[in-house]
């Protein structure tokens, strides 16, 4: 008899986590490898930020606080969304968690019962589907392939509502696509939402910064005030402050759902670590001039990669609004053969042969549930992405068939 729970059989540890890891341990073998798995920004987090930490310490701050986050916190989200999004929330109506991810897990362990259905636009971040099966959900994907810009249809979307369905799942700009949806186009989602009220929407807006090319980012409470009471909008420091390792995510909410992570929270890990979210109070009331300088950066990253992937043979990498992944499809290389005789079947060999052929290390998209693609994070250094891109187009030279 397995001491494992048989949960466990309905999830699988997360593919970019093991991408990264493998890319790690083939370095440390003395092979070179070029990671361009994961998901953070390679800069680091600004210096004022590190000292509100360092403050924070000194000053005694190392205590528990309250489960869903200290009063500084909350007012300082308060402001952020009222600021950036013209949207009113209290402080009742917000939470704070370990990551963006532990709020979206604890949302939907407080809401699912078993058999709601989640719709998630495919490609998805590849967390959603396994968390909504280890809340005894049932996850149901829609495929918006690169001709709709990955971004979902109105019409696919009321037709995939059914009276199980509880919640949506918007994440725009998207990991792993980097597609963003226009206010007209996220309109057009709101309005089926408005016609179906017993559909709530999971608002993940953890890329709202990195937009490029003058689009304007929109969220849904703030585009169908209709939407208000039954949204769920998250947020965080991780990608916008280069604050991945401090593990602070946030939500705003109705306060019966906001209540309700709390008390998820409160039997599991209480609260986000306090030094962490003293620093997140200086990330969000400080300057924030830094976040549009290395967004521009990431764009211009996106558009050498774009350009270089474009000339691979069997490459084609459509141009993303936002995040910092590309979401190329890899269509023209499958049925081919690599100079060592494997046969290029999926999208998942096609990222394996690359990583043993030319130590590049990206995720395959069957991961993301939208195949034959493969994502490539740009956040890395532009040498580093310009000797990737080189690679890859090499490598796709010399398939064969
Ligand atoms: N949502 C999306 C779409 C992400 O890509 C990530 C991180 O990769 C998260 C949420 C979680 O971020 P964090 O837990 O660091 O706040």
């Amino acid at each position: 008899m397995s001491i494992l729970a048989s949960r466990l059989s309905r999830i699988k540890p997360s593919p970019t986590l093991a991408v990264t890891q493998k890319a790690r341990e083939l370095k440390a073998a003395g092979r070179d490898v070029i990671g361009l798995g994961a998901g953070e920004p390679d800069f680091d987090t600004p210096d004022s930020i590190k000292e509100a930490a360092i403050g924070a310490i000194r000053a005694g701050d190392t205590k528990y606080t309250n489960v869903d986050g200290t009063p500084a916190l909350k007012k300082a989200i308060c402001a952020k969304f009222r600021r950036e999004n013209g949207l009113t929330y209290t402080p009742e109506q917000i939470t704070v968690g370990t990551g963006g991810k532990q709020v979206l897990y604890n949302a939907l362990m407080a809401t699912l019962n078993p058999g709601d259905e989640v719709i998630i636009p495919a490609p998805y971040w590849v967390s959603y589907p396994d968390m909504v099966e280890l809340a005894e959900g049932t996850p149901v994907s829609i495929a918006c392939p690169a001709e709709q810009g990955f971004k979902l249809r109105a019409a696919d979307l009321e037709a995939a509502i059914t009276p199980k369905t509880k919640w949506l799942i918007l994440n725009s700009p998207s990991n792993p696509s980097g597609a963003a949806y226009t206010f007209e186009e996220m309109k057009a989602i709101t309005d089926v939402l408005v016609r179906h009220p017993h559909v709530w929407v999971m608002s993940d807006d953890m890329y709202e910064h990195l937009l490029y090319d003058g689009l304007s980012f929109c969220t849904p409470a703030q585009v169908e005030p209709a939407l208000y009471d039954r949204t769920l909008t998250v947020n965080g420091v991780s990608k916008a402050y280069a604050m991945t390792g401090w593990r602070i995510g946030y939500a705003g909410g109705p306060k019966e759902l906001i209540k309700a992570i709390g008390v998820i929270q409160s039997q599991s890990t209480s609260n986000p670590a306090s030094i962490s979210q003293a620093a997140a109070v200086e990330a969000l009331n400080g300057p924030q001039d830094f976040i549009a300088e290395r967004a521009e950066v990431f764009r211009q990253r996106r558009d050498l990669v774009v350009s270089m992937l474009n000339q691979a043979t069997g490459i084609s990498c459509p141009k993303p609004e936002g995040a910092f992944y590309v979401y190329p499809s890899c269509a023209g290389t499958i049925g081919k053969t690599t100079p060592d005789g494997k046969v290029i079947g999926t999208d998942e060999d096609f990222v394996t042969a690359l990583l043993e052929a030319e130590g590049v290390a990206v995720v395959q998209g069957s991961a993301f549930g939208l195949a034959p693609h493969f994502r490539i994070s740009y956040a890395t250094s532009t040498e580093e992405l310009e000797e990737a891109c080189r690679r890859i187009q090499r490598f796709c030279a010399g398939l064969r068939g």
